[in-house]
């Protein structure tokens, strides 16, 4: 089949787009193979390129975690979909018998696995997967949009709805507009009635964040973030901040962050170590949380908002799968402004 696939890691040199990839098992009686339609690339890609310590491929490793398709064989146990459905893909996968996945928080599962990380992704004309990771999709939504949906929405709704509770009329400072979720916790923090602040280098991100409702943008190359939030809050300053970029903007994060403040990291991408002053912490009782991913009834919760049209995430561009190594290299640059895509068929 064809796939985008890695031998080896390192730079985006070794993305190779091949014919000739191994077809994936059919897999057991709760799994379904998928034929794939579209796919979208998240930062998670970049580092299985780059090598993540204590995760191991095997050469023609198939990239690529989100994605979409047609179901095209199902175990003899499953139920929830048939041959022929058009599904959108969670491309996390957990046990359902740990103590977390049993307790319904299936995204803290002892063996959680990625697609494209730890099993073979959606860069594929096929992938399989369990069925209780794919959920019928409606003909209203197109390929691009439910391959671009799923990792980036599924993570920003725990942290806005599930971790951080946003309210209406609280403030919400969200870093880095432009990457997947973060464009993703705009709309979903929109639509529960918060005033959202963003932070890009970019003006023209800062356009097109303001264009689909954020209230105030901030650019953090010619704008102290932490100085710019107090003085226009009266000094009280925001509610939640929801960080994916880590040590770049953890100090201006906190340095915005009020009294009683929620803050919600889900992502180092700009490096993993930071400084807080636990004086700050404990004085102004914030609250600082790690999320990752979702569970089943997060998964359902936005698959419902996807289908309704309350939620459609925003497209940077969509490629071919045979030039996925440019897709690659759009992600890289930092230059998107929502999801890169991949078309399968294209
Ligand atoms: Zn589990």
């Amino acid at each position: 089949m064809r796939a985008l696939t890695i031998d080896a890691h390192g730079g985006l040199e070794q993305i190779t787009f091949r014919d000739d990839a191994a077809l994936p098992l059919a897999g057991g009686a709760g799994d379904v193979r998928v034929r794939l339609r579209a796919a979208a690339l998240n930062h998670l890609d970049l580092f299985v390129v780059a090598g993540i310590p204590g995760v191991n491929i095997t050469p023609q490793w198939v990239l690529g975690a989100d994605g979409m398709g047609v179901v095209e064989s199902v175990g003899t146990d499953v139920r929830t979909v048939k041959i022929g459905d058009r599904v959108v893909i969670n491309p996390g996968v957990s046990c359902h018998v740990c103590e977390y996945c049993m307790s319904g928080d299936q995204s803290a599962c002892v063996k959680f696995a990625l697609l494209g990380e730890h099993r073979p992704g959606t860069f594929a004309e096929f992938v399989t997967v369990p069925a209780i990771n794919v959920r019928r999709i409606p003909d209203a939504i197109s390929d691009v949009q439910a391959a671009a949906f799923t990792l980036a929405t599924l993570t920003a709704w725990r942290m806005v709805v599930t971790r951080a509770q946003v309210k209406p009329g609280e403030n919400v400072l969200i870093q880095g507009i432009g990457g997947g979720v973060a464009v993703a916790a705009l709309q979903i923090a929109k639509a529960r009635g918060a005033r959202v602040w963003v932070t890009s280098s970019s003006d023209e991100k800062l356009a097109k964040a303001a264009a689909i409702g954020a209230d105030e943008t901030l650019n953090y190359t010619t704008t102290d973030i932490a100085r710019e939030v107090r003085r226009s809050t009266n000094k009280r300053g925001v509610d939640v901040v929801i960080d994916s970029a880590g040590s770049a903007s953890w100090a201006s994060s906190l340095g915005a962050l009020g009294r009683r403040g929620r803050l919600v990291t889900c992502g180092a991408s700009s490096g993993p170590i930071v400084l807080t002053d636990l004086r700050k912490m404990f004085w102004n009782q914030w609250t600082l949380m790690g999320s990752t991913m979702g569970n089943d009834a997060e998964f359902d919760a936005i698959v419902g908002e996807l289908a309704a049209g309350r939620l459609i995430p925003s497209v940077d561009i969509v490629l071919p799968l045979s030039e996925g190594r440019a897709a690659f290299e759009r992600l890289a640059s930092g230059k998107q402004f929502g999801k890169v895509v991949v078309l399968v068929d294209g």
